[in-house]
């Protein structure tokens, strides 16, 4: 039977980092240090299995629990030479939550634990520092307070903030022992009208009630919603760490401070981080005092006044620099650490890989790989393919002209454009009607999390560089600026007041995260040159994936955007696509609009030739790489017009009345245009269309062949097929075509017709459509139209019912993001298969918007498909998520 309890120590260590799920990041990683030799304060971690007992049996605790615990103390007090309770020298405990995933902030620490009106005179003798007892005494009223006996935390803070008015004192540091004791029997006399009872003296009850507290924080409210957030399963559960107090707040050679072992926002190599001298841990996050430098550089980088670590302490900081190198050498990656300076002694209180921007990520992969710390697999694998999404965010065009308001830090990389919103409710209902909004608060907690990711840009008026809203923001690659202490946010006037101007919200700024710049209005933005870090990772990963990576391009622009971020061909040119543009529109509506034939012609002609020249410029960019054009499939009520201004020029074009054109448009308007007559279901009607695209694919193909001396062979796509009668009528069409323009032109056509796997009952029956001499000689498949005909769930009204099923345990993820694997992939495994019976070695990919989705793209890759096709911006993602996937594959099959 495993154990309940993990111990840490100089004497004795039962765990290792591999232990993560069982004992939490902070517990596993605790004991790896401890294992590596490294200055721990003793400890020990309560098993996640515990937490996961103490829910299954209405929060009872499992039987054993507390002789493991009472051994585990009793072995931190041999080590540390002082005794849990004791009056004279009394052992003091931090009780921390710790999940196998990091949820930073959202569970419940204790610390100073152990000390109540007999041990703390036995703190104070024994430490011979009064003043530090009484303070560590009131710091632990408040948390357990607050934690364990539900007492507000207001309540102490203004309990304080009287005393200190009262005493004409100005900062915390300044009250003497005496004033800490006056302010604790104050603390206790409000604890006792709060909740009827005593704060209790008897410290195996205080740990008992703190253990009990932090395991019900795992399914506390923030916690609750963080989980949904990212997804992690309620059953995890939290462990519980242990583990004896050290104090930064033993006087001038104390400290407590946070640090990363390279720069999360750039990747360099250099420590970077804060600290508090003569202080707690948790000064630093509360925000109360002002953290100062650890490095010279970084001080005087930031024009700082106050000393760095570095010249404050050089024999701690050269002792913090060697443990930070043997952490990145042992765990191979960055790491994210807490530390305690006492008395000259440094304490290392957690290490955990590091979150960092997507410049960072990048940077200290290649950077670990040339100091031969990791290989390259690794350094693909150290990157999440959607952080690159980040480095693909415009910047300001640099010489843009910006109306300045504000400065702060820069907190997260990049730059954004949206209204201002002062909550998170305000950002989530603004980004659900397609807006863009850049949330404003005094500081960020757990609680906007959701806001945060419905907004394009975060600013805050307080917090440091490793504020929730800094490290939040890069993790969720967003552009953030925090500190902008110029601003005042108003949130009952909904104002943000700067010296000399007042927004509202709804007002447009512009945030620069890499400068820390907040701008008045909308600023002309940039498209970002990709790094050499950049192009050295990703043309590591395409050494190691097998899945091909097209994009959907619909556009020469795209086109050539889709080649420079290196896509492989083109797997989806949307031909009606090339018609949004205000010049072609027209021709496109007067097609549809025809009612005969040879109205439809007229319209045709038209078209045919700008057709041509997008097809010859797609086919002259790709030079020689694949490009699948699909035949028209315009989803009617996007193409219709429906205003008397777009209606009149139409009527003229078609040399009919107005009301004609109206009654013309009646009869095409569906009520449900996803299912209506789009796709394969038009050109069976009308074979003239076809018979013109396939003309302009054909001619263009010829002419572009001849400019780039090498012959073009178009993939021709036929949308929404269900029979394969469908798609051999429209084959016929195109093969006519081509017999034709051969004869025509005296030139060899070589070319293949292929088909979208968009409907269910196409992928049921894929081997119907690849068979024989004219069966389909590709499939793509379009996900976006089979995720909504398999799950019955129309595109265009999907978003209100996704929302209302959201947090209901529903759907992992929205389906039309990220792949359903159970329905719409089986549905894409039976159709591989069908596929590919019919025909041997049938080429086949994927050209829904999953094919730029990572956790897809694994999915594609293992489901055996050639190649995914993406938007270009997300070419890269799909490259990174292929190699990835790959890899992983490859691990899987050593293993
Ligand atoms: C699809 O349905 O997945 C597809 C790529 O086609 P469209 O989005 O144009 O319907
Ligand atoms: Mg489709």
């Amino acid at each position: 039977m495993p154990a309940w309890v993990y111990r840490f120590g100089p004497d004795r260590t039962d765990g290792h980092a591999g232990l993560t799920e069982e004992l939490g990041g902070k517990g596993a990683n605790l004991a790896e240090m401890s294992r590596l030799g490294l200055p721990v304060p003793p400890g020990f971690t309560i098993s996640t299995r515990v937490c996961r007992h103490f829910f299954a049996n209405g929060e009872a605790l499992p039987d054993g629990l507390e002789s493991d615990v009472r051994d585990a103390v009793a072995a931190m007090g041999q080590a540390t030479g002082a005794a849990f309770g004791d009056p004279k020298n009394p052992l003091l405990l931090a009780v921390r939550s710790g999940a196998a995933i990091s949820m930073p902030g959202m569970m419940d620490t204790i610390l100073n634990l152990g000390l109540n009106d007999e041990t703390v005179a036995g703190l104070a003798r024994a430490s011979g520092d009064e003043r530090f007892a009484y303070d560590s005494y009131r710091r632990f009223i408040e948390m357990y307070g607050d934690v364990v006996l539900g007492v507000d935390h207001g309540l102490f803070a203004d309990l304080l903030d009287n005393f200190k008015n009262l005493n004409a004192l100005a900062s915390d540091t300044e009250l003497t022992a005496a004033q800490w004791r006056d302010v604790i029997a104050r603390y206790q006399d409000a604890i006792r009208s709060e909740i009827g009872r005593d704060f209790p003296q008897d410290t195996n009850e205080q740990l008992w009630g703190a253990i009990n507290a932090v395991l019900r924080s795992w399914r506390n409210e923030r916690a609750d919603s963080y989980r949904r957030l990212h997804a992690i399963s309620e059953d995890m559960g939290t462990a519980v760490t242990v583990q004896a107090m050290v104090f930064g707040n033993r006087g001038e050679t104390s400290a407590t401070g946070v640090a990363f072992t390279r720069n999360p926002a750039t990747g360099a190599n250099e420590i970077y981080g804060e600290y508090l001298p003569n202080a707690q841990g948790e000064d630093i996050v509360a925000g109360t005092r002002t953290p100062l430098r650890l490095t010279e550089k970084a001080r005087a980088e930031m024009k700082a006044k106050e000393a760095s670590l570095e010249t404050v302490m050089p024999g701690a900081f050269a002792e913090l620099k060697d443990i930070f190198a043997r952490l990145e050498a042992h765990y191979r990656d960055m790491q994210d650490v807490e530390f305690t300076i006492q008395e000259g002694k440094v304490w290392m209180l957690q290490t955990r890989s590091g979150k960092r921007s997507a410049e960072a990520a990048l940077k200290i992969a290649v950077d670990l790989v040339e100091e031969e710390i990791i290989s390259r697999d690794e350094a693909v694998m150290m990157v999440e393919p959607q952080a690159l999404s980040h480095l693909l965010h415009p910047r300001i065009e640099p010489g843009a002209a910006k109306d300045l308001i504000a400065r702060g830090l820069p907190a997260s990389p990049g730059a954004a454009t949206g209204e201002i919103v002062l909550t998170s409710e305000e950002a989530e209902v603004m980004r659900a009607q397609g807006r863009h909004v850049i949330l404003v608060r005094v500081e960020t907690s757990a609680e906007d999390i959701n806001g945060m990711s419905a907004a394009v840009g975060v600013l805050t008026q307080r917090g440091g560089l490793t504020s929730h809203a800094a490290v939040v923001a890069r993790s969720m690659g967003l552009p953030c600026i925090s500190g902008a202490g110029g601003i005042r946010i108003d949130l009952a006037q909904g104002t943000i007041r700067t010296a000399s101007r007042t927004l509202k919200r709804g007002d447009t700024i512009t945030i620069d995260g890499t400068t820390g710049e907040v701008l008045a209005g909308a600023v002309p933005m940039k498209q970002p040159e990709l790094s050499a870090d950049f192009a050295t990772l990703i043309a590591w990963a395409d050494t190691f994936r097998g899945l091909k990576v097209r994009a959907n391009a619909d556009t020469p622009r795209d086109t050539v955007q889709a080649k420079k971020l290196g896509a492989e061909g083109i797997g989806l040119c949307r031909t009606e696509h090339m018609f949004f543009d205000a010049s072609r529109i027209l021709a496109m509506r007067e097609m549809i609009c025809a009612s005969d034939e040879k109205g439809r012609r007229a319209a045709l002609a038209k078209i045919l030739p700008m057709q041509r020249s997008d097809f010859a410029e797609l086919f002259r960019i790709m030079d020689g790489a694949p490009v699948t054009i699909r035949l028209l499939d315009p989803p009617l009520h996007e193409f219709l017009p429906r205003h008397e201004a777009e209606l009149a020029p139409i009527a003229e074009a078609l040399g009919i009345t107005l009301e004609r054109l109206k009654t013309r448009v009646s009869e095409l308007s569906e009520f449900n245009p996803m299912l209506g007559f789009r796709g394969c279901r038009l050109a069976i009607r009308y074979p003239e269309i076809t018979e013109m695209q396939a003309r302009a694919i054909f001619e263009a193909a010829i002419e572009a062949g001849k400019a780039m001396g090498h012959a073009v062979k178009p993939e021709i796509m036929i949308p929404l097929v269900a029979y394969r009668r469908e798609f051999d009528i429209l084959a016929d069409v195109i093969r006519a075509t081509a017999a034709k323009i051969e004869a025509e032109t005296g030139q060899r056509l070589t070319y293949q017709i292929g088909t979208m796997i968009e409907l269910p009952r196409a992928a049921l029956r894929g081997r119907e459509l690849s068979e024989g001499p004219g069966g389909a000689e590709f499939f793509s498949f379009g996900t976006n139209d089979l995720t909504q005909t398999t799950l019955g769930l129309s595109r265009d009204d999907a978003a209100p019912i996704l929302a209302n099923y959201a947090g209901k345990g529903i759907f992992e993820r929205d389906p039309f993001v990220s792949i359903d694997e159970g329905g719409v992939g089986e549905l894409i495994r039976i159709g591989i298969a069908g596929g590919r019976a019919g025909r041997a070695g049938l080429k086949i990919g994927i050209c829904g918007e999953h094919g730029g989705d990572a956790t897809s793209v694994a999915f594609f890759h293992e489901l055996g498909l050639d190649y995914v096709s993406c938007s270009p911006f997300r070419v890269p993602i799909a490259r990174l998520a292929a190699a990835r996937a790959a890899i992983t594959a490859r691990r899987k099959g050593a293993s």
